[in-house]
């Protein structure tokens, strides 16, 4: 395994470096603060090129790599990990299509985000059915005239107010089937421009075939607020034979490829964020003095420094392995990538929470950015399967 980056992947780094200085860094406290959906930054993203980095060359005409892909979320997130959520989250989505749809799919559902600035959601998580997703209910079944329709509710949707399009995991024929299948559902073509939604309103799609969608009002979250997230009704939605992904009774199979491609991702997310934490704890601790001298200079709190460097330096390790052997189509992929996603939360958590507290009360202030760190790095063990879903998948591939 080589650490040297390659020329595009240093060229990846820097844009998406700059990138966050200029667009998010300075401004992330204020829109965390007016919990606003900051849709127009992830269309600069998006001109910026570093989105949709699954889309395959076929359609998009270049390729992105595992590991630049991993370099451009971290870094992302470094800016924030809320608008690295929500810009993965079109991966996430459509990585299936990518991975299992035919060509014609392909070019149907990935060209949309290609040609524009639209966001994608990827509807797994029921209010039933969250780390035992196959127990899912939502349910395509056949109507008289022998077509599918859709029904049934997901929650925690990341996306789910201004997306364009879903991609829908559900149960084939009865709610107790073993079959579950993928279906792509398009919606209206939102744009910055165009997504004139109340933050605080659900949303009503009625659909041109009939059915229709309905978005929750968004939630309001601990952390991550500059992401959206909220649940998602299909109401008879016709499904059509062409937006159903492979084959019907795969679905499960095609969640686990999805989530082993993604979770380096979410780890990329937790890297980044972790990152942030060290570093704005070291520039807070060489500024404060106590006792006649800078905190950071103190040996107990340099102790600290150093274990929060050692966790960001070891999920960065494990995060760059875990993208290397997705490259390089490995069968051992899903392991690497639960352990990836497990260090990287912990690193995130541990950064946030230590380094809140080297800013002392300061830290426990809204106007620290230390403070929204820690509120954000919650999720990362948790969403894309806990902690406890990602040991179980180690635990089954050791075994
Ligand atoms: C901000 C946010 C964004 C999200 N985005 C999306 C999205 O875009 N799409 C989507 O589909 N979902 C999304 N989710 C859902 C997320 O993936 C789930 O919340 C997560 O998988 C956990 O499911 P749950 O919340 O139902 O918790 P539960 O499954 O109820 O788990 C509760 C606790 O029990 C533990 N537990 C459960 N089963 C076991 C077991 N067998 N052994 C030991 N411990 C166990 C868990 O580890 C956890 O600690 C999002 C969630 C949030 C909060």
């Amino acid at each position: 395994m080589d650490f040297n980056l390659n020329d595009e992947e240093k060229q990846y780094l820097d844009t998406v470096r700059r990138f966050v200085a200029r667009e998010i860094t300075p401004h992330v406290l204020n829109l965390d603060k007016g919990h606003v959906f900051p849709f127009e930054i992830i269309r600069k993203a998006w001109e910026l090129g570093v989105m949709n980095l699954s889309v395959p060359e076929n359609v998009k005409g270049y390729r992105i790599d595992a590991i630049s892909s991993a370099l451009i979320i971290r870094e992302l997130s470094y800016g924030d990990s809320g608008i690295a959520t929500s810009s993965m989250c079109n991966d996430l989505a459509n990585i299936v299509v990518a991975m299992h749809g035919s060509d014609e799919q392909q070019k149907r559902f990935l060209n949309p985000f290609v040609n524009q600035a639209l966001l994608a959601s990827f509807c797994l998580t029921e209010p039933n059915a969250g780390s035992d997703n196959a127990s899912m209910t939502t349910l395509m079944r056949k109507g008289n005239d022998g077509k599918y329709v859709l029904n049934g509710a997901k929650c925690f949707i990341t996306n789910a107010s201004y997306a364009s399009q879903f991609t829908v995991f559900c149960k084939v024929g009865k709610p107790t089937s073993p079959f579950m299948a993928c279906v792509i559902i398009p919606s209206l073509a939102l744009e910055p421009e165009t997504a004139e939604l109340d933050p605080h309103s659900a949303r009503e799609i009625p659909l041109p075939e009939g059915g229709r969608i309905i978005t929750g009002k968004p939630e309001d979250k601990l952390g991550q607020r500059l992401s959206n997230t909220a649940t998602v009704t299909f109401e008879d939605v016709p499904v059509d034979d062409s937006q159903i992904i492979g084959d019907r009774r795969l679905g499960f199979q095609y969640i686990t490829d999805v989530l082993d491609y993604a979770r380096p991702m979410v780890a990329a997310i937790g890297v980044g964020l972790a990152r942030r934490a060290l570093d704005v704890t070291l520039a807070y601790t060489r500024e404060r003095r106590q006792f006649g001298e800078r905190i950071c200079d103190m040996p107990v709190a340099r102790e600290t420094l150093v274990a929060m460097w050692k966790k960001v330096e070891l999920a960065d390790m494990a995060l760059m392995k875990a993208a290397f052997m997705i490259e390089d189509g490995s069968p051992e992929q899903g392991m690497y990538a639960s352990l990836a996603k497990n260090l990287a939360a912990e690193a995130a958590i541990f950064c946030a929470t230590e380094g809140l507290h080297l800013h002392g009360g300061y830290g426990f202030m809204a106007e620290y950015e230390i403070s929204k760190l820690l509120r954000d790095a919650q999720i990362i063990d948790i969403y894309e399967g806990t902690r406890e879903v990602q040991n179980m998948i180690i635990g089954r591939e050791l075994i």
